[in-house]
């Protein structure tokens, strides 16, 4: 009898949504902290799904678990899809989302909104111990906004501007975040092939 998921994140903002998301599966979730793992992975792939495979079959490997791991990141399409896979990384791990968020915004500066397009993307990967790994994606389109606005979420959330709801995704109540979110989306496509594979 497996004993729950895994989920490959140190990331406890990211923690909150997947459990908000993944609660009615009926197994406990539980982080990397509460499984008393710390292990560094390198994310070395090239594209959002590589990472989540690297992250999750590494850990599965590792635990026998059911592992979950995410690799997800905002593409801004004036900036050739920058900052990507790097999004973490973008300016260094150690700097302050105040600071990324204002670096992208004056690289956007006197571009108009057609050309401010953008869309966080989410790849989760689910290792499960019989060796066997699937992938999913989602997506959330908006654009650049024109200021920081917003004190939900996290990382590039208050820049992430949603015209049909006139609010950054850092606006949103979680609750809502949830339904409309590439992670919201990708959860619940991966929720869905769980439930499949494990009938
Ligand atoms: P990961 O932990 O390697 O997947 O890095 C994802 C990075 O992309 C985060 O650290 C954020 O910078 C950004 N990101 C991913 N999802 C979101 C989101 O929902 N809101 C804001 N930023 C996000």
């Amino acid at each position: 009898m497996n004993k729950g998921i895994l989920f490959a994140t140190g990331n406890e903002n990211k923690m909150k949504e997947i459990r908000m998301i993944l609660a009615d599966l009926g197994m406990p979730i539980r982080s990397m902290k509460e499984a008393g793992i710390d292990i560094d992975i390198v994310e070395d792939g090239s594209t959002f799904e590589e990472n989540a495979i690297i992250k999750a079959t590494a850990i599965s490997k590792l635990t026998g678990d059911i592992v979950l791991a995410d690799d997800s990141g905002l593409e801004i399409d004036y900036l050739n899809k920058e900052p990507g896979i790097y999004s973490a990384r973008y300016a260094g791990v150690d700097t302050s989302y105040d600071i990324k968020n204002q670096m992208l915004l004056d690289r956007l500066e006197g571009v108009p909104d057609e050309k401010r397009t953008a869309r966080f993307v989410c790849a989760i990967a689910c290792a499960f111990p019989d060796g066997t790994v699937e992938t999913v994606r989602g997506t959330i389109e908006g654009i650049i906004g024109s200021a920081i606005e917003g004190e939900n979420g996290f990382g590039y959330d208050p820049i992430f501007y949603l015209p049909q709801y006139g609010c950054t995704t850092a606006q949103l109540a979680p609750e809502k975040k949830n339904e409309l979110s590439h992670r919201g989306k990708a959860l619940r496509a991966m929720r869905a092939i769980i439930e499949k594979k494990l009938g």
